[in-house]
């Protein structure tokens, strides 16, 4: 496996380009002010780095290389480094800059559930503190001690608990150790023709244990549920021996344990294994494009979907900032594409009245047999076109899910440029949809306006359910200067999510609260 970057997203050797994306550099100038080829930072060079020296006892030493042997129990520096923290705009500016505040003393790598119970008890015994680490994606803050935490800090890697033990078939159940990555998972389920259907941006790099813990949710939810819906039984090491629930599809007895340990962020004890539905491999999968005249139409179109009768896995509708982007992203069109597009906005301005400054681009995925999806795209193809949508085919949808992964390769991109880009989201009512996005977006532009900066924010609505739907937002912009950089993010974040906590939304729909979110900027008497 490629060796993983200490100060950036994804494997080293692995980068964001715009070399054949002709576009994105103009849209880029001229959206936040940034000239990408003037490179203006790089991650400092780790034989440069001055890393605090290990402060592990040699008798947790020892207890720890009795309870999962001695090549398991690591306190290489770059080991250290990267379980250091996770990957939120906080963690990669300050760890490109080398700024390491309290590394772990040691990295623990258990093969199985008696050894990471054999880990907490030697922890236990030396008054240690444990950090579960699953892929380490972490965006909230979680995964970081205080920098005065004055104990021993053990970060328990998760990584040789990879398995899928075994699938119940005919209760489309499957026991998998928590440790998984993304596409191991869907390899060995592939293999026995099931998929788990939780497909997060971050799926490469995170873990099933880190999904349950962060109550993530991934890009099908629509058809597969968010993880908490996803996850049946569960056992867990805590101090004080191991938590099991049982994989029942649901009960009445009193407040939910299951749900106290979705979205526990590490803090109850380490997740070993979970029971998860699997569904079997459906015959298709598309996702179409559409676009549509305005973001309010799209969002429409969307609440409408939720209460039909229509079964689709994708729901997604950017907002135009996001259509914008998504276009200069295009890599290198031909003249046959370039043609197209000056025909398709040609007729969308002439003969449906669209202002192409303002249309949205959506995405809406369909899976099942051939005939299902068929008679899905032609019922909800009626539907987008009362609120006026229009559907431009599998091209897009198909770039999109190809891509999905490479994109969050940009920020690292974008900070050797001088320019921070990072994410929001929440979650709240159909009805307050739109007021939110309005409150955000004025919020956000504030917060540019008051540091003087040249900002960009862009939102898509994604993750649809009964009552409401989630709105991720993405900002950047251009600093002042390096020094300048954090602080800056800080005021924005703040910005957007107390916009978030003041507009009967929530603090976040997937990300989890880690430290990140934990409100320490924000008005807590609003806070839901
Ligand atoms: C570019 C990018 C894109 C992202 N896209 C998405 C997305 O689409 N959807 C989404 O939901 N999230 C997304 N995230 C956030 C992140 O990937 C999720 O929070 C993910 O669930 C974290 O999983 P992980 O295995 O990396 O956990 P880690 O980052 O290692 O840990 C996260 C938290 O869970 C705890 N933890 C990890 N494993 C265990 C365990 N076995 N037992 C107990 N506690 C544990 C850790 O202690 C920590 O508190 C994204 C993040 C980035 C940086």
């Amino acid at each position: 496996m490629p060796a993983a970057k200490w100060w950036g997203w994804g494997y080293e050797g692995v980068e964001f380009s715009d070399e054949d994306k002709p576009e994105l550099a103009p849209f880029i100038a001229d959206s936040i002010g940034v000239d990408v080829r003037r490179k203006v930072a790089a991650p400092a060079r780790f034989e440069k780095l001055d890393i605090p020296d290990s402060r592990l006892p040699p008798g947790l030493r020892l207890a720890l290389e009795q309870a999962v042997q001695t090549p398991y129990v690591s306190t290489d520096r770059l080991d250290r480094v990267i379980h250091a923290r996770g990957k939120s705009l906080r963690d990669l500016i300050r760890q490109r800059r080398g700024e390491f505040a309290r590394l772990p003393d040691v990295v623990v790598r258990p093969a199985g559930e008696e050894e990471v119970a054999a880990t907490v008890q030697a922890a236990l015994q030396a008054d240690a503190v444990v950090i579960p680490f699953g892929g380490g994606s972490s965006i909230s803050g979680s995964l970081e001690a205080p920098a005065d935490e004055t104990r021993p800090v053990i970060s328990v890697d998760l990584e040789r608990l990879d398995q899928v033990l075994d699938i119940d078939a005919s209760s489309r159940l499957a026991r998998v150790q928590a440790g998984v990555f993304g596409p191991r998972l869907e390899e060995q389920l592939t293999a026995l023709g099931y998929t788990f259907g939780h497909f997060p941006d971050s799926f490469a790099h995170s873990t099933l244990g880190g999904w349950i813990a962060t109550r993530s949710s991934g890009m099908q939810s629509d058809r597969y549920g968010d993880i908490a819906d996803m996850v049946k039984g569960l056992r867990v090491v805590t101090p004080s021996g191991t938590l099991v629930i049982r994989p029942v599809p649901a009960t009445s007895t009193g407040p939910s344990v299951r749900q106290m340990v979705l979205g526990s962020e590490g803090r109850l004890g380490i997740i070993t294994e979970a029971t998860v539905h699997v569904r079997r491999i459906p015959t298709q999968r598309k996702i179409l494009g559409y676009l549509f005249p305005a973001f309010a139409d799209g969002l429409a179109a969307m609440r409408d979907l939720a209460a039909s009768e229509y079964s689709v896995s994708v729901t997604r509708v950017s907002d135009p900032n996001e259509t914008q982007f998504s276009f200069a992203m295009r890599v290198s069109p031909t003249l046959a594409d370039k043609a197209q597009s000056a025909a398709l906005k040609a007729y969308l301005a002439r003969r449906l009245g669209f202002d192409v400054s303002k249309m949205c681009l959506a995405f809406i995925g369909y899976e099942g047999s051939d005939r299902h999806v068929a008679s899905q795209r032609r019922s909800v193809g009626r539907l987008v076109k009362r609120h006026g949508g229009l559907c431009i085919g599998s091209g897009p949808g198909a770039l999109y899910d190809q891509k999905k992964f490479d994109i969050p390769y940009i920020r690292d991109f974008l900070l050797d440029r001088g320019a921070p880009g990072d994410v929001s989201e929440t979650a709240t009512t159909w009805s307050n949809l739109m007021p939110l996005y309005d409150a955000v977006t004025t919020a956000a532009n504030g917060a540019f306006a008051d540091l003087g900066v040249q900002g960009y924010l862009m939102c898509h609505l994604s993750h649809s359910y009964h009552a409401g739907a989630c709105l991720y937002f993405t900002f950047a912009f251009g600093a002042s200067g390096q020094d300048e950089m954090l602080g800056e993010y800080e005021v924005v974040k703040s910005a957007i999510q107390q916009a978030f906590v003041d507009n009967g939304a929530t603090l976040s729909h997937h990300h989890a609260v880690g430290t990140e979110h934990a409100g320490k900027h924000l008005n807590p008497g609003k806070i839901v």
